[in-house]
């Protein structure tokens, strides 16, 4: 190991090419325009990628050797440019024959360049060997979470710590352990071989096509990927885990735990094939991998990575099964899931085009929880998402497509995710489901693993519905912000007519909205369908009577910030007869703010029995702001609530608010609920 670092070769000394390092007056040109971000420029295309790697845990370093197999895009070179950074390169050479012809190279903290035998055309391939030293933990210039190669615990000091190491690439850190073209846009075929003390296991993306013991007590596991994917995606993962093995169709779906969370491997992923059938069903494009693993690691650092094939969470995803009866439910699941169609087999060309993986993958969270808890669940969880982003007056003027930024971690945002999630929600409601799914298909077949910019996916909208979708991708994709939407309304009792009117109040240019309208009036309910375009628009309706209720935008799907005229009777209506979780909820808001209305005690003592459980919950916490006589009426509720509510959640709300009451009576009950679990 000594004797290796004494080779280390100063590699600037071998090849210094001023030219290779010139900047060009084009270049200086694209700088000018304010942090404007090229999708990056393909000069070679990265074939196929074999990896042979092996660790000092002392030194917390990855001692490597790469087989790189490239070709040049479009036009001839004779060079070749890879991504590597804070490395010791100590060879390059050319694959040739089955011999290595060495070959000259520059480096820096960042990159090498390496000049090649020979111009090559797009129609050649050829392989680059090199032999290098990975040293994550002494990385020049790196940002926070950019090491790509973690070493946890290495020298097991931490006796309450497991020895592992893991990898974390996005945005463009894999080529902090291994030297590649580290962008989106490329793909490669990818084979790894750990050689890993043999008491640890060790997880990779793809099969594992050997293992193979060692003399010297270690252990060589080699990864086989053979369908292309992002160098970002690259992963591998070390320690001491134990695996639980699960299938879809056939294929090994399988979890790697800590081993004292084994026995609750089912409980904590149980749910995923399930979730791979659902998704390859309504996607209509099959779970395209050939295993889907997950695991958990300690000190991630983010809350997951979805790895083709081998997706990575953090330790709060692992738990006993007393601590998971108290999450309801884990969206991270279906997130991590849904990435492995929209990210790893379909991706953004560039950070610009983050939306196309991850408003995508927010929008698996929804299609899952709506197939498996109910479109209550899925609205709740949208409405948190919107509320996320509009509580945030930094991310209105984003735009959802972003060209612009200093830093490609601004990128990843509630813009790029839940207000994202929430816009594709939207465009499912006004395509109507059968044709948003018909449009992901489309999308997904045409753009198999190749990069992809968002018009692809109008295209394969547009090219399914039929419809023009440029106004709403302009205005929801390549726009910001949001509709700052103030609903009155007005009869007309000597005319019997109702107008409605709808005016947008936010800065700028109005949106071009379709909104449903539902009007409740003598027991039935007509739906209007109209589309908004100016800051004030306005509907009249004749009425044989004035209604029950006007309900706007009736789908609860647009993205907006809403005030609403309704009366407190109208809100109860609304409560007690429109269909969705968002109905229920703004009535429920507007009794809690209306406390001294006599309707507002008939919606919250409903709500404490609601369907949904997050309804019980507001409700619940909500009598702390009513009158001691409304907390007293519900004494009998809360208790029945901590006795049988099937949700611990609003079993602890209910216990919360009992227990304020500091009344001996009630103890009895809340030790039998500690036992329950
Ligand atoms: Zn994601």
């Amino acid at each position: 190991m000594q004797n290796l670092i004494l080779k280390v070769i100063l590699c600037l000394h071998i090849f210094t090419s001023a030219v290779l390092y010139t900047k060009t007056s084009a270049q200086s040109a694209k700088q000018t325009v304010k942090n404007y971000q090229e999708t990056p420029e393909k000069v070679n295309d990265l074939v196929h990628t074999k990896l042979d790697v092996k660790f000092d845990y002392g030194k917390k370093y990855l001692y490597g050797k790469e087989w790189v197999t490239v070709k040049p895009h479009f036009y001839a070179t004779d060079s070749l440019r890879l991504d590597a950074r804070g490395m010791d390169i100590h060879k390059v050479a050319l694959l040739k024959n089955g011999k290595l012809l060495p070959l000259s190279f520059a480096c820096n903290n960042s990159n090498i360049e390496i000049k090649l035998d020979k111009v090559y055309k797009n129609t050649e391939t050829y392989t680059v060997f090199i032999d290098y030293t990975a040293k994550p933990d002494e990385l020049k210039n790196g940002k926070k979470n950019e090491k790509g190669l973690y070493f946890i615990n290495p020298d097991g000091i931490n006796k309450d710590k497991p020895i592992q190491i893991w990898t974390e690439g996005e945005t463009e850190n894999s080529s902090v352990w291994f030297p590649t073209i580290d962008k989106p846009n490329q793909k490669t075929t990818q084979e790894i071989s750990i050689t890993v003390p043999s008491k640890y296991i060790t997880l990779s993306n793809g099969r594992l096509a050997t293992q193979t013991m060692n003399t010297d007590g270690t252990r060589t596991d080699t990864w086989k990927m053979e369908l292309p994917h992002p160098p970002y995606l690259f992963m591998m993962a070390v320690g001491d885990f134990k695996i639980y093995k699960d299938s879809w169709r056939g294929k090994e779906v399988s979890y790697y735990l800590e081993p004292q969370y084994a026995p609750f491997a089912k409980d904590i992923f149980g749910e995923t094939p399930d979730a791979i059938a659902f998704f390859s069903r309504t996607l209509g494009v099959d779970y395209p991998w050939n295993k889907y693993s997950q695991i958990v690691v300690r000190d991630y650092v983010s809350g997951a990575m979805e790895n083709t094939t081998a997706v990575i969470f953090g330790e709060s995803m692992q738990g006993n099964k007393k601590e998971l009866a108290d999450r309801y439910y884990s969206t991270g699941i279906a997130h991590e899931l849904f990435h492995q169609w929209f990210g790893d087999y379909v991706t953004a060309e560039s950070w610009s085009n983050l939306t196309l993986n991850e408003s995508l993958a927010v929008l698996g969270e929804l299609l899952w929880l709506e197939y498996k808890y109910g479109k209550d669940a899925a609205d709740a969880h949208n409405f948190e998402g919107i509320e996320g982003y509009l509580n945030n007056p930094d991310s209105w003027g984003k735009d959802l497509v972003r060209f612009n930024y200093a830093d490609r971690q601004e990128v990843f945002d509630g813009v790029t995710y839940q207000k994202g999630g929430a816009i594709l929600y939207m465009l499912r409601n006004n395509l109507g489901e059968a044709a948003f799914n018909k449009g992901l298909q489309r999308y997904l077949t045409e753009n198999a693993y190749k990069p992809v910019e968002v018009h692809q996916l109008r295209l394969a909208f547009e090219e399914v519905s039929g419809k023009d979708l440029n106004w709403f991708f302009n205005q929801w994709f390549f726009g910001a912000g949001h509709p700052d939407l103030h609903i009155s309304y007005k009869w007309d009792d000597s005319i019997h007519t109702e107008t409605i009117y709808l005016q947008q109040e936010q800065p700028g240019r109005p949106f071009v909205l379709p909104v449903a309208i539902d009007i409740y009036t003598g027991g039935k309910k007509e739906r209007y369908n109209i589309q908004i375009k100016e800051k004030l628009d306005s509907l009249t309706l004749k009425l044989p009577v004035k209604p029950d209720l006007i309900n706007v935008d009736a789908d609860k799907t647009l993205v907006l910030k809403k005030t609403d005229a309704k009366t407190m009777d109208e809100y109860t209506f609304q409560y007690f007869h429109a269909p969705l979780y968002l109905d229920r909820y703004e009535a429920l808001e507007a009794a809690i703010k209306n406390q001294h209305e006599k309707r507002s005690h008939d919606i919250i003592q409903s709500a404490l029995n609601d369907k949904f459980y997050s309804i019980r919950i507001k409700a619940i916490n909500a009598l702390g702001l009513f009158n001691e006589k409304e907390i007293t009426q519900s004494i009998p509720v809360l208790k029945e609530l901590v006795v049988n509510d099937k949700n611990n959640l609003v079993k602890a709300a209910a216990i919360t608010v009992l227990g304020k009451l500091k009344k001996t009576e009630n103890t009895g009950l809340f030790k039998q609920s500690l036992n329950t679990v």
